[in-house]
């Protein structure tokens, strides 16, 4: 079949996988070393880009996220199978009439970015690995500092905040929650609702027995200098003085170029899936922290991925 896009046949992949953060990496590299033909797709839009170290990754603690992609991505392109192209997915469909009697196929239509073509492909499996988008709490300075002495992962970021004066700020209902597992790392911690975040009363007096103090004025802005954030400044005018700590971001999962492919979605908009990364569509694969149940880290993304290539692997040998 000739491409609409490019002029030339369309080319037939047995896996293209979206996304080339450390769950499709890691799906690819164990699916070309599978003798799979397989496409990577990305946008290049990193999530932790923000920041310049990354930690809990065996055998590369502290190493620069964008090191671990560009790594990641030079072991994956070292196979002859192996394909990868700068492009944001647009759409997913299945094509009628290609589609054997129990396997069937895809059609994948890619926008190229950078100056990279557009791509139509087709494939039969998919991995979806595109990660999560996140809104942080709407606070002028609060994107200045994350990455650096602001942050969303506690098991990431904890240790290098161990016994300092920090903060959790959120406006979400699991602050307490958040709150208890980060006194783990320091018991001077107070959180910070905005006068939005709920906290029962209840919740409230059991954190204030282990130390913690809820503090629910609004918030006028985080304050910093540059050697980070230096305290919290309320809307009344009172600063309160913490050395960095935690906010509570909202995520988004961003899917609709698989709508109408049959894929079900949980309430908080992650994708149901058993515990391979199969989801509810035939030839649909999920991976990282699209899925539950987390943690969100870098080598849980990378660990679903390589489970979820020997699953996918299997299901393209086909049955007995
Ligand atoms: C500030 C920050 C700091 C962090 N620090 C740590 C840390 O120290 N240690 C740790 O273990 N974890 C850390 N994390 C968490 C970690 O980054 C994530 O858990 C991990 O990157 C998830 O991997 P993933 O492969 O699921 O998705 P991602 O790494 O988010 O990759 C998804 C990729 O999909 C691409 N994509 C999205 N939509 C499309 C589309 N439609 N078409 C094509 N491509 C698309 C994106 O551009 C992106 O490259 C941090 C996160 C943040 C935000």
């Amino acid at each position: 079949m000739a491409d609409s896009f490019t002029g030339d046949a369309v080319q037939h992949y047995d896996v293209v996988i979206i996304g080339a953060g450390p769950a499709g990496l890691s799906a690819g590299l164990n699916l070309v070393r599978a003798r799979r033909r397989v496409l990577m797709l990305d946008s290049n839009r990193p999530r932790h880009s923000a920041t310049l170290k990354s930690h809990g990754y065996l055998s590369q603690d502290g190493i620069a996220p964008l090191e671990l992609r560009r790594k990641g991505r030079e072991e994956f392109e070292a196979y002859p199978t192996a394909e990868f192209h700068q492009a944001m997915v647009r759409s997913i469909t299945g094509v009628q009439g290609e589609a054997s009697e129990t396997v069937p196929v895809f059609s994948v239509v890619a926008k190229g970015i950078r100056g990279a073509a557009d791509r139509r492909v087709t494939t039969t499996s998919v991995l979806l690995a595109t990660g999560l988008t996140e809104t942080l709490p709407a606070l002028p300075s609060v994107r200045a500092f994350y990455g650096t002495s602001l942050h969303s992962c506690v098991e990431c970021d904890g240790w290098e905040n161990s016994d300092e004066p920090v903060l959790l700020i959120g406006e979400s209902d699991d602050l307490a929650e958040r709150a208890l597992l980060i006194s783990q790392w320091s018991s001077d911690l107070i959180v910070f609702t905005n006068g939005v975040g709920a906290i029962s009363e209840a919740d409230e007096r059991a954190l204030l027995a282990r130390g913690i103090r809820v503090e629910r004025r609004a918030i006028d802005d985080v304050v910093g200098d540059r050697t980070g954030v230096t305290g919290v400044r309320l809307k009344d005018g009172e600063t309160i003085a913490r050395t960095g700590g935690f906010v509570r971001p909202r995520w988004e999962t961003n899917l609709g170029f698989i709508d109408g492919l049959g894929v079900n979605l949980l309430p908080n908009g992650l994708v149901e899936k058993n515990a391979d990364g199969v989801t509810s569509a035939p030839g649909i694969f999920v991976a990282g922290d699209l899925s539950p149940r987390g943690p969100h880290q870098l080598i849980v993304a990378a660990g679903e991925g390589a489970r979820c290539a020997a699953v996918m692997n299997r299901y393209l040998i086909g049955p007995l």
